[in-house]
């Protein structure tokens, strides 16, 4: 930028008046000493392309003073306004002077002078708010995509986050020749725990099972709540055998587990587990989530606390997802092609 805003100059005589001290002051300020320093060598090297004479040595001095100005105030505890004013002024100060030596015509410097300090301001602050607004838009954009797929309340992938990870895995699934398997989690009986304690105690028991099913699965694996207290683990790589192995480590943790309300009492929760892995029934990944919501649907329907899986193939003999007796709801009908693990 330094050089190129050279080739604009102004040229009386030897001396080139220009404003490529402001990329150095910008630099300084918000990249640190070394890229400014190297800005500085950069711009030297460019000055002295143009001619080597006493005119390019005072601007090889000038840029010296300018960079180490910069740097200096820009690690000053002063106000992001003020250091660029002060830089701008210390810069404009020795330019100043160095002119005065080098133009000696003091008509010309009282039309020159006062131009150029008001010109390297205007562009300075210029640059700085055009370089303040773009930096912020760029933090705001970054933080609304981390937003957009992130559930605010679990830090969890949300459900748009969910379905593209589904997606992606389901393309790469035939060219890698792996299983994947989904586990659909809904709290029981969760509406009762908001109407005992409220709802902001659900909060915290939501959060809490977030941490639960980060810390149960394998690395690699992907949680995400999907909406209300109805959460989602994908599998990867995973088949059937090792699925029901961890939705059982799930299930048991969070039986096992006290969640604590803020007031400090601890209440016990139990979670129902719908299991669906790719097969010859779950052909597409929508079929693979309903699937997975089916089975769910049958576990909280034979009474609650257990993993239901759907069942491998259209043909496949499966066992019941058996009714536990000690529920309210056991009357309910069963669907014979859910089987329980
Ligand atoms: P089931 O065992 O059949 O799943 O019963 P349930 O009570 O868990 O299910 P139901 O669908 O009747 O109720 C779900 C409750 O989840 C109702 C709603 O108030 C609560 N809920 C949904 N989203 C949130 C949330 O973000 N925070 C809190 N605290 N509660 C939520
Ligand atoms: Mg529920
Ligand atoms: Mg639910």
């Amino acid at each position: 930028m330094g050089n190129i805003l050279m080739q604009y100059s102004i040229h009386i005589d030897e001396t080139m008046v220009d404003l490529r001290h402001i990329p150095i002051v910008l630099l300084a300020f918000y990249g640190g000493s070394l890229p400014a320093l190297i800005a500085m060598i950069f711009i030297m090297l460019g000055r002295l392309l143009f001619s080597v004479n006493g005119s390019s040595f005072a601007a090889v001095i000038y840029l010296l003073l300018s960079t180490f100005v910069s740097i200096w105030i820009a690690n000053v505890n002063f106000s992001k306004r003020m250091k660029i004013f002060t830089t701008l002024t210390l810069a404009n100060i020795i330019l100043s002077v160095v002119f005065s030596f080098l133009l000696k015509d003091i008509k010309l410097l009282s039309h020159l002078l006062p131009s150029y300090w008001v010109i390297s301001y205007l562009s300075g602050f210029f640059s700085f708010y055009m370089l303040e607004y773009l930096r912020k838009t760029q933090k705001l954009f970054n933080q609304y995509k981390i937003e957009s797929f992130t559930d605010g309340l679990t830090g969890l992938n949300n459900v748009r986050r969910f379905n593209e990870i589904l997606n992606s895995q389901w393309e790469n699934l035939e060219n890698k020749g792996e299983k994947l398997c989904l586990l659909y989690i809904d709290i029981d009986f969760f509406k009762k725990v908001n109407d005992t304690y409220g709802h902001k105690q659900g909060d915290i028991v939501l959060k809490e099972l977030g941490h639960i099913l980060k810390y149960t699965i394998r690395s690699f694996d992907i949680v995400s709540r999907n909406g209300g207290e109805e959460f989602t683990v994908l599998l990867l790589d995973c088949p059937l055998n090792r699925a029901l192995e961890i939705s059982e480590r799930i299930r048991s943790s969070v039986e096992n587990h006290v969640f604590p309300l803020s007031y400090g009492e601890k209440i016990p929760i139990t979670v129902s587990i719908g299991v669906a892995c790719t097969s010859d029934t779950a052909n597409n990944s929508s079929t693979l989530v309903e699937m997975a919501d089916k089975a769910l649907y049958q576990a909280k329907r034979t009474g609650r606390n257990k993993v239901c899986v759907a069942p491998q193939s259209k043909s496949a003999v499966v066992k019941n997802c058996p009714e536990n007796l000690n529920d309210k709801d056991t009357n309910r009908l069963v669907d014979p092609s859910y089987s329980s693990f």
